[in-house]
């Protein structure tokens, strides 16, 4: 999920998020009104109050106000509360009217605290709701809906984005499992270790050889490095397209399409 980043400047700090900040979890809240993510940010970091929050999420985005290593002021529990002192403070959007504009506030927004609690090595019970920490109804109508159908919403995300981790598994055959000597979630780190082991090749969780391949005349390529052979540096539209390999020497390929030389290290089978 693409978190937006509209930070505030940093002379709103003492104001808005004066303390330094390791998360504990997230506090939900809802804003209450029908304005915009972006109006509800550029308000929050502009006006002179110090009530504060980390992120607004709308119907079509998530944007982060205030870093997520700073406090905010959210929770109404106070100048040492857990809650304004240790807690992210997510905001949805358009709860004063509902309808589908908040469904879908809603919805994005269990995405993206599934995104956090990700990130975190976090679990459903890092989320919480403002009312746990004030006894104020807030988040007003995602509790009028029920709280634990939210979670339910956020959990389902999260199953989710670990079913679709996938895991690079480095062995010499696929057939071959016992051969395996490790299993990563970064394929560059299962290159490194197939790298390290003559032999053993990375493959993905299906089967499918994924390095080293061999790339022959005729494959389609797509370029990762960041210079060609002659040294000059390759830009990035270059990168976004396939071209067809049409001769190969020693450790270098020539691209049909851009009629320029490529180390073979520097491309991958598209
Ligand atoms: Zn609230």
């Amino acid at each position: 999920m693409a978190l937006i980043q509209k930070l505030i400047s940093s002379d709103k700090y003492s104001l808005k998020c004066p303390y330094s900040m390791t998360p504990k979890g997230v506090c939900i809240h809802n804003t209450a009104n029908d304005a915009t993510a972006s109006n509800e940010i550029s308000y929050m970091q502009t006006n002179t109050n110090s009530t504060s929050f980390h992120i607004a999420v709308d119907d079509n985005e998530a944007i982060l106000g205030i870093p997520l290593n700073r406090n905010a002021w959210h929770a109404g529990d106070g100048g040492s509360g857990e809650g304004n002192r240790y807690y992210i403070g997510v905001e949805i959007c358009y709860s004063k009217s509902g309808g589908d504009k908040f469904t879908n506030a809603e919805k994005r927004a269990s995405k993206e605290v599934a995104a956090l609690l990700k990130q975190y090595g976090w679990t459903i019970s890092n989320v919480k709701k403002h009312q746990d920490f004030s006894g104020k109804y807030c988040p007003h109508r995602t509790l009028d809906l029920g709280w634990q159908r939210f979670l339910n919403m956020i959990q389902g995300e999260l199953d989710n984005i670990n079913n679709t981790t996938e895991i690079y598994r480095v062995r010499k055959t696929w057939e071959d499992a016992a051969s395996q000597i490790g299993a990563f979630s970064v394929f560059e780190n299962a290159k490194a270790c197939a790298d390290a082991n003559p032999g053993y090749s990375v493959f993905d969780s299906k089967g499918i050889k994924l390095y080293p391949l061999t790339i022959t005349v005729g494959s389609k390529v797509k370029v990762i490095g960041t210079n060609y052979a002659t040294g000059e540096i390759i830009p990035d539209w270059v990168k976004q397209n396939t071209y067809t390999v049409s001769q190969i020497s020693d450790t270098k390929a020539l691209l049909k399409e851009i009629a320029s030389w490529v180390y073979l290290k520097d491309l991958v089978l598209a």
